[in-house]
């Protein structure tokens, strides 16, 4: 009989299914196979070569705990009965992070959402409630969150944490990992009696965007800001060049922004909701902006040729019934095009600053029309952090090695999109500490097998 690879056999693997399900009596389940399916799949087909790689992948069973005993029952059980177990949020990961490889368990969070206590500067929430819910919610006491993803009406807040590394907020407050807004984290461990550990410092990191390799973020305090009307401005201008010597600009300015993102007139046909907002005349800067710096934005467009195509207050953008602003930023630019047009996948890469508008002259200049250009401004290390995240005509795996090793000579550092480990996605270290960290927290290799290349 083969074996799977956690060496339990298949019969005997269906019996660990039947005496998990009765050891977490009392907890949501789920295991008709089309929710089996669907609860297996993120956003991991914007990448052909993770569709086809991915596509077959299917849970035994999806839990859905609503209270964290209930999670420490779930994790207890599965490791007593040494089945996979892979935590799921909102699903909307790009690179299969929340797809189970090898079956076992889906731990949905979302019924794990409460809002638990808001205070001046802090909000504790546990890890399954959606982010937008969580803003809202703060919003009522004046307050807002640093930092948050361009999905925030579907994507919680432990899979942001788990899964996220920038978004909106991260230009005004930093990358996600350096933007203070991670206080602390609750965490279950994966053993037969589970722990339940409290993060804080720099322990934070080791969880923080290790998809949920190590441990189940149960409980979350995250770092709040006082609540800003932000302006959903776009400024347009003659070239993509000019966005991108704006964008540095603003930053030098200290203009007070919550998102810029440039977006290559060639994506408009993809805005078509936008009309004359974004028509394909002219390449464009999609901003927050903070009304107390208005004037200062508006000015900085006109030294730069540009002109603003909008600029309207939050009230008057909801009654325009137009998207929100940052739903046209961070990987809603590639959604927008895939809707429209499969024919086209993506590539993320952090470009050199400080010759970012030249060299991104040059690669439009060296892809033509089978590149559209996408960067979003963001800060690290008090510097400015521009990130590439361009539209790509999809040919094969060997032009998107090849495209992906031009940029690299280019000097950009290159986050392979089209892989499903953490080590060759390039944005974690998976170095001893962290694998200390991982062993400690999950002894029997459990958690999301396979994302972690030195313990396949
Ligand atoms: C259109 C689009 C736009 C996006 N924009 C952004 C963006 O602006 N910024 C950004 O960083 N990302 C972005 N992403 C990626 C993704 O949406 C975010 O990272 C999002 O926050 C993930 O949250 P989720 O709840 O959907 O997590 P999931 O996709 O469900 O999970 C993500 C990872 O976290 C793990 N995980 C989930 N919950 C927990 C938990 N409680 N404890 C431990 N591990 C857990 C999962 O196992 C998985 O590995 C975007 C994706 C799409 C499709």
């Amino acid at each position: 009989m083969a074996t799977d690879p956690s060496g339990v056999e298949a019969a005997s693997r269906r019996q660990a299914l039947e005496d998990f399900q009765r050891d977490i009596e009392g907890v949501a389940c789920l295991t008709a196979d089309d929710e089996l399916r669907a609860r297996a799949r993120d956003y991991y087909w914007y990448s052909p070569v993770l569709e086809e790689l991915l596509k077959g992948c299917r849970a035994d069973i999806v839990v859905l705990p609503a209270t964290e005993e209930e999670v420490v029952r779930v994790a207890g059980a599965a490791a007593r009965h040494r089945l996979h177990l892979t935590i799921r949020g909102g699903g909307t990961g790009n690179y299969g992070q929340a797809v189970p490889l090898r079956g076992g368990v889906v731990l949905d969070m979302t019924h794990l959402n409460r809002i638990v206590q808001i205070e001046p500067g802090a909000v504790r929430v546990q890890a399954g409630a959606y982010l937008e819910a969580v803003l809202d919610a703060v919003r009522t006491t004046g307050q807002q969150l640093m930092i948050y993803p361009s999905t925030m009406s579907i994507a919680t807040v432990g899979g942001f944490i788990a899964g996220g590394s920038a978004g909106i907020g991260a230009v005004r407050h930093g990358i996600l990992r350096e933007s203070g807004t991670m206080r602390s984290l609750r965490v279950v461990t994966l053993e037969e009696s589970p722990r339940t550990l409290t993060l804080t410092g720099p322990d934070i990191e080791l969880v923080h965007h290790a998809w949920g390799t190590n441990g189940i973020i149960i409980e979350l305090d995250l770092a709040l800001v006082p609540a800003v009307d932000w302006l959903q401005c776009i400024a347009l201008f003659p070239s993509y060049v000019d966005v991108m010597r704006f964008g540095g600009a603003v930053l030098e300015a200290g203009i007070d922004v919550f998102l810029l993102s440039a977006v290559d007139r060639r994506f408009a046909p993809y805005y078509a909701d936008f009309g004359y907002r974004f028509d394909g005349s002219a390449d464009a800067m999609f901003s927050m902006v903070n009304p107390k710096d208005q004037d200062r934005f508006a000015a900085l467009v006109s030294v730069h040729g540009g002109r603003l195509g909008m600029c309207m207050t939050p009230q008057d953008h909801t009654a325009s019934g137009l998207p929100p602003v940052h739903e046209c930023a961070y990987n809603h630019t590639t959604l927008r095009a895939l809707k429209v047009d499969r024919s086209w996948t993506y590539l993320q890469m952090v470009v050199p600053p400080e010759r970012a508008p030249e060299l991104v002259a040059v690669q439009m200049d060296r892809y033509g029309d089978e590149m559209l250009m996408h960067h979003e401004f963001a800060r690290l290390a008090g510097k400015p952090r521009i990130s590439g995240l361009v539209a790509l005509q999809f040919l094969d795996e060997e032009r998107l090695d090849e495209v992906m090793a031009e940029l690299v000579q280019d000097g950009c550092h290159v986050m392979n999109a089209h892989v499903n480990t953490l080590e060759k996605g390039g944005r974690k270290e998976m170095g001893a500490e962290e694998l200390r960290f991982k062993r400690s927290v999950d002894p029997l290799n459990l958690m999301n097998p396979g994302k972690i290349l030195s313990l396949q």
